[in-house]
């Protein structure tokens, strides 16, 4: 498969220049439609993580970018936008091609990452600080600053997309980043950084790293030059970052994994709730991070919703992610689509009951790709580990319930609480669960979307912080307060002892 008929090689992204590895090495990247080689990467190492660091760093200590008004920032992230939106057909296909996307969902990610740069252009100009009435002659105010270089290290299941989530607020709001894509799918996080550059980022600004994410992802959240570190990927590589950013007190954020909630109530349209949770499910193979991998149907309506649902799952078209067509593409690598399917024969030894799919799929054409089957189990318990673990896969667990308070207890159940979805047309029960679902992006009647102008993270384990909206800028920038005496009489503690301070 030919990614670019000029291109095969990609280089690093420092101090506005694309570089080799300093060690001259490279590794290669496959497609998960074929499993053969589309190109070749610069090996990034710890030499380049220093020289990454020292390019933001100048960037943001002595560089034009944090120093320019938020109105010219806005206007080059708004040319960002602009020219993405020219590219989305190269870009998605070649988002497609490294990381097994159907071509639709590439495309959808372009145009929401174009989205994302001009929601930031324009947000650029509203980051202003708040005057404070304090009790005395005094003006107080505060200002809204950039944080300084940040880390910028983001996974294979939305390559361009996250890159775009991170990037765009980062600098708008006057940072320089060093980005580090997931070793899997690297080569669009490049295309993003050259596109930054053609847009007119000064140099330095936006930086990218290509390389394995436990030497240089470690490497730079443990760097002395890295201000803040921002991480999507999973809860327990999360973990590690905690730890290597505790040396330097760095300023964390984290948007880890998740076992959403799916809840269908005997009162909802059925046949929306149908097609809704088969997106919640299966769109990017289940290898969302919002996926809703845990249907609970009531039982009222289990049976006829399940074979209803079964009976479409089976007619998802899987197939080559690069044709229209397609509906369902391959997971990102061979080891993925093993423990996808290890998680299906744990399921049947725990005593789940296979429904549907649970194996790869090996027609002509497919087989040397990592494609599985829409997978559906039932009878699935809250305990069993299909139920708490993160799969990452085209594969749902079924649980039935009666009442709301069984629901919500067994939908609270997890150490995640990303996502959550609600099919009732009770507008007082869709409400009241919505409180009480433990859960930082709760939708009804709807499978599931995150627009830039609105927040998305996690609860318990499945984050800290807020990407997008304007929330996502409290990551990006630090307040500082500043007071100024206005009092006519010059300040002279000593001199003017006062006869009772606590009367101030
Ligand atoms: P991952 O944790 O394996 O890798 C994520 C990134 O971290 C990659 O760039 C990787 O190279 C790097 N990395 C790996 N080890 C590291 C280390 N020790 N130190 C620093 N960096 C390191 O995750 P993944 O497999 O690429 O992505 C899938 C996971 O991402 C799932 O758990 C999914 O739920 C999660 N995710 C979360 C969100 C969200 O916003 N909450 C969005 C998308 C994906």
């Amino acid at each position: 498969m030919i990614i670019d008929k000029e291109r095969t090689a990609y280089s690093l992204v420092i101090g506005g220049e694309s570089v080799a590895a300093a060690s001259g090495e490279t590794f290669e990247t496959v497609s998960p439609t074929t499993n053969q080689t589309v190109g070749a990467i610069a090996n990034a190492g710890l030499e380049d993580v220093d020289r990454a660091v020292a390019a933001a760093r100048r960037a943001f200590d002595d560089g034009p970018w944090p120093r320019m008004t938020p109105l010219e920032r806005g206007r080059v992230l708004r040319r960002v936008s602009d020219l993405l939106r020219e590219r989305v057909d190269e870009i998605a296909r070649i988002e497609t091609i490294n990381c097994g996307k159907i071509i639709v969902e590439s495309r959808g990610d372009v145009i929401a990452s174009a989205n994302c740069f001009e929601y930031y252009g324009s947000l650029a100009t509203q980051l202003w600080g708040e005057q404070i009435p304090v009790n005395g002659p005094l003006l107080d105010y505060t200002l809204r600053e950039p944080v300084g270089v940040c880390a910028q290290i983001v996974p294979w299941n939305f390559p361009f997309l996250m890159a775009a989530w991170k990037v765009a607020p980062a600098i708008a709001a006057g940072n320089t980043v060093v980005l580090k894509p997931a070793s899997a799918t690297p080569i669009t996080a490049v295309m993003l950084g050259e596109i930054c550059r053609e847009a007119g980022v000064p140099d330095g600004v936006v930086n990218v790293l290509t390389g394995p994410g436990k030497v240089i992802g470690e490497a730079l959240a443990g760097h002395e030059g890295v201000d803040k570190v921002a991480f999507t990927g999973e809860t327990e590589t999360g973990r590690r970052i905690l730890i290597q950013a505790a040396g330097t007190i760095k300023k964390v954020s984290l948007e880890l994994g998740g076992k959403s909630p799916n809840i269908v109530f005997p009162d909802a349209d059925l046949d929306e709730a149908v097609n809704g949770s088969l997106f919640a499910i299966f769109t990017n193979a289940g290898q969302r991070c919002t996926a809703r991998t845990r249907l609970f149907l009531h039982r009222d309506i289990h049976d006829r919703f399940l074979s209803e649902f079964v009976s479409k799952a089976r007619q998802i078209r899987i197939g080559d992610p690069l044709r229209h067509e397609t509906q369902m593409g391959p997971v990102i690598s061979p080891a993925q689509r093993d423990r996808v399917l290890g998680y299906c024969a744990m399921a049947e030894e725990d005593g789940a009951r296979l429904v549907t799919g649970g194996k790869r799929v090996t027609s002509a054409g497919l087989v040397a790709g990592n494609f599985i089957e829409p997978t559906v189990f039932d009878r699935v318990s809250s305990e069993m580990r299909l139920a708490q673990d993160e799969v990452f896969g085209p594969v749902l667990a079924v649980i039935p319930f009666e009442t709301e308070d069984e629901v919500v207890a067994m939908a609270n159940s997890t150490i995640y609480g990303l996502a959550a979805t609600l099919w009732t047309k009770d507008v007082k029960r869709a409400h009241t669960l919505a409180r009480r679902l433990q859960a930082g992006n709760v939708s009804i009647n709807y499978p599931t979307v995150n627009p830039p102008e609105a927040p998305f993270g996690g609860y318990k384990q499945s984050g800290t912080g807020r990407e997008l909206s304007r929330h996502v800028m409290d990551l990006y920038t630090q307040v500082k307060n500043v007071v100024v005496n206005l009092n006519p009489e010059p300040f002279d503690w000593y001199g003017r002892w006062p006869s009772d301070p606590g009367k101030r």
